[in-house]
């Protein structure tokens, strides 16, 4: 009876594998296709003040909208172009499509001339010089003010060559580019890395920021939150999806906040439609004042 369950148990197993693999085939396969034929996305999720509820910017996330399997995820599909080293085309390709959007909606006076764009960059992206380069020259050609272009990076990529890591931070730092720490709390920063290297601002990751709000009813947000401040680094919450976390990121003085509550990411009309009634209930509070 063990021998026939353990056979069952194996032939479940791997025709669930089959059907993984399958399904990961399937998108690798598609994945040349897919760039070739304009299947990638870019959606914007709005970064509001914390203190203001004011729209400060927003985040670029990607999206492939596949002809067969439907919208796939990030994760899904990420880690797929990083290693086939996609992820160098198709990264460049964001940077290019974020920067043109972002100013055509700025001539368009959706968005101030100040509005923050953050774009993620893989670990691996961050090793080649053509990323620079890339930035550099679409800073040119849609041009991006100093401090309105900021990269997301994973903790990891402290713990990679710090030498290098350095050199292209300055270098970034003197175009103007700002650099912030994407879901902090996964990985090991040390106090010394938030210390070393120019950061702009690190994003709290929810797990983290749930275990921080409540112990000792806060204080140890509040406590983290004053010493990124006193190292010049804004804190930014992410995940925040319901309206009442508002008051405890408040009375921590973290910056600015994403989320579901505010908006989840949207494509980019259903962005330009959100921005459009934050800016007349904005001009309405003006007349009213
Ligand atoms: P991330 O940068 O940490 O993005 C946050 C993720 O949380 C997004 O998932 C977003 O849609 C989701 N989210 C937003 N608000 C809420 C909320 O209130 N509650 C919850 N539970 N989730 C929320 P998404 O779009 O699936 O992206 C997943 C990850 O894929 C991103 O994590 C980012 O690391 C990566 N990614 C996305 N676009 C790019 C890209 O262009 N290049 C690279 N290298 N990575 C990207
Ligand atoms: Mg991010
Ligand atoms: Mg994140
Ligand atoms: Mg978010």
């Amino acid at each position: 009876r063990a021998k026939h369950m353990g056979r069952q148990r194996f032939e479940f197993c791997t025709s669930e594998l089959t059907a993984q693999a399958r399904y990961k085939l399937v998108l690798q396969e598609g994945l040349q296709q897919a760039l070739d034929d304009k299947q990638l996305q870019l959606y914007y999720q709005p970064i509001a003040s914390t203190s203001t509820g004011k729209v400060q910017g927003a985040e670029a996330l990607l999206r492939w909208i596949h002809p067969k399997v439907g919208m796939v995820r990030p994760r899904d599909f990420i880690p797929l172009l990083e290693q086939t080293g996609l992820i160098i085309p198709v990264g460049e390709w964001v940077i290019e499509q974020a920067c043109q959007q972002w100013s055509l909606w700025k001539q368009q006076g959706l968005l101030e001339e100040k509005a923050l764009l953050t774009l993620n960059i893989s670990t691996c992206q961050f090793s080649s010089q053509q990323l620079l380069n890339c930035i550099g020259n679409m800073m040119i050609k849609f041009d991006m003010p100093a401090k309105t272009l900021a990269l997301e990076v994973s903790e990891e990529l402290l713990n990679t060559n710090p030498k290098h890591l350095s050199e292209t931070f300055s270098q970034l730092n003197q175009m103007g580019v700002d650099i912030i720490i994407d879901d902090f709390g996964l990985g090991s920063t040390s106090l010394h890395s938030l210390s070393k290297y120019t950061l702009s601002a690190i994003k709290l990751e929810k797990p983290l920021l749930a275990s921080l709000s409540k112990s000792k009813n806060g204080n140890s947000l509040k406590a983290f939150s004053f010493l990124a401040h006193s190292l010049n680094v804004n804190m930014i919450a992410e995940g925040i999806d319901d309206k009442n976390q508002l008051r405890t990121l408040a009375a921590a003085n973290i910056d600015s906040y994403q989320g579901y509550s505010l908006s989840p990411a949207l494509e980019a009309a259903e962005f330009k439609q959100f921005m459009s009634l934050q800016n007349e209930n904005e001009n309405k509070v003006k007349l009213f004042y």
